[in-house]
């Protein structure tokens, strides 16, 4: 899942620094090509797989040296829809067809 840290502070958009930060919200996979060249300054881009069945964090805690700690926002690339209803990328769950037909169902169970 594609996300960005938009405002990171410079000395945190070291690559090693970065794969580190995408470990802590959940398995780091890759930067954008963007990213690794600097090319974003102000807001990098990573990859992370996450774990969709729990809610995404909406921020990350990194601590900068040993006493400073600083509260990185995360934004969501939202192209890729995920589906909380049945758990799946591809879609919203207000698109979701699954939800819509056991909500019919539900509807006409309660009828009879
Ligand atoms: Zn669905």
């Amino acid at each position: 899942m594609w996300m960005r840290l938009p405002g990171l502070p410079l000395p945190c958009q070291n690559p090693s620094i970065l794969e580190v930060i995408g470990n802590s919200i959940g398995h780091f996979l890759r930067l954008d090509e963007r990213t690794k060249r600097l090319k974003y300054p102000m807001s990098p881009r990573l990859c992370v797989e996450m774990d969709l069945a729990v809610k995404l964090p909406e921020e990350v805690v990194i601590a900068v040296g040993t006493e400073e700690i600083y509260h990185q926002k995360i934004e969501y690339d939202q192209r890729i829809g995920f589906c909380s209803f049945c758990l799946l990328l591809g879609h919203l769950d207000i698109n979701c067809r699954k939800k819509q037909n056991q909500a019919n169902t539900d509807g006409n169970a309660a009828a009879t």
